[in-house]
């Protein structure tokens, strides 16, 4: 990784489907009723794809296991989509990427082992939040929240050789002590299967209309104590990413953040639509005198390791130059 450098990855976000199992009491994503629904269909998507891209990623994300929450969900989705599970249409999504010149990065929530080997080798890296090892009452209405069910697939993914992304939501009823548990479970992961690429540190912020709207994020000095503590704990390999549309990253780099996530011009934060992205000409003059360099959604560790299908072998050859980063 080149010296006094922050990261940031180009992207397109894509929401494949609002439909979730979960009812976190902070969110706005999820789909509240069945005419709030909707599923991205491949025409949509390819519409996305053939205007000008600068990106090199296509972050995916949806709701978790939508089919157990909604029965008429897999019929819904294969009429419209021809796939009979979300992992499937998100594999073709994939591929359609991959043709279009954009490195995958999914995050559907939990997923099974037999789910990640069918990602796999259309994925560059793949994400899950364990967001907190607390149980806490802001996850009572979400299964998928349940530490262990979270816990678990990151540890699959490790098995699976994974360059993987997860994180710790902050401010959402969790203590300092739990997010210690939390950052000390994330680094004992790793030290298993050396796995892990980058942990997002992020606050939590009220969004209108979700149980959670009066409840204050967390103050900036909380947060920042927050940073360090996870930079004394995770060890240097494990990057630290904060979302600079949610966060003044210009201190944060100071404690040890050094990756600032993907940013996107054609597409909105669809978990934060109320915080635009800074443009990335914004992002230079905030990080200075630190320079920003663009990143693959796959860190260079990985891509030394060789940590990547043979179907997304010739992006990466296209874009990372010799440390790994992207070529000029
Ligand atoms: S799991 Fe994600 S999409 Fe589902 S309710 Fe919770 S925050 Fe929203």
């Amino acid at each position: 990784m080149k010296n006094k450098y922050v990261t940031f990855s180009k992207n397109i976000f894509i929401p494949i489907t609002n439909v979730c199992r979960n009812a976190c009491d902070y969110c706005v994503y999820r789909a509240r009723s069945p005419e709030d629904a909707y599923i991205v269909r491949v025409n949509q998507f390819l519409a996305l794809l053939n205007t000008k891209l600068e990106a090199t990623e296509a972050l995916f994300t949806a709701g978790e296991k939508p089919e157990l929450v909604n029965p008429e969900f897999a019929k819904w989705l294969h009429k419209v989509t021809g796939c009979s599970t979300l992992v499937e249409y998100t594999k073709e999504l994939c591929k359609l990427a991959i043709g279009h010149g954009l490195l995958p990065h999914c995050n559907l929530g939990v997923l099974s082992t037999e789910d990640m080997k069918q990602l796999r080798d259309v994925n560059a890296s793949m994400g899950l939040m364990l967001e907190t090892t607390a149980e806490l009452e802001a996850h009572k209405n979400s299964p998928g929240k349940a530490p262990e069910e979270r816990l678990k697939m990151i540890a699959e993914a490790g098995q699976l050789k994974i360059p993987f992304t997860t994180g710790l939501l902050i401010g959402i009823g969790e203590t300092p002590e739990d997010r210690i548990h939390s950052l000390e479970a994330i680094k004992s992961l790793h030290a298993k299967y050396g796995h892990i690429q980058e942990v997002i540190i992020q606050p939590f912020v009220p969004k209108p209309f979700t149980a959670m709207e009066k409840q204050e994020s967390p103050s900036f000095d909380e947060f920042k104590a927050v940073l360090r503590i996870a930079r004394q704990i995770l060890p240097a390999e494990i990057v630290i990413q904060v979302p600079p549309n949610l966060t003044a990253p210009r201190e944060l780099i100071e404690l040890g953040a050094s990756d600032l996530g993907g940013i996107s011009e054609k597409t909105i934060d669809y978990i934060n639509p109320e915080s635009p992205w800074p443009r990335e000409a914004e992002l230079r003059k905030i990080v200075a005198p630190f320079v920003l360099w663009e990143r693959l959604p796959i860190y260079p560790r990985f891509i030394r390791k060789g940590w990547y299908s043979d179907e997304i072998r010739p992006l990466i050859e296209r874009y990372a130059g010799e440390d790994g980063l992207r070529r000029l």
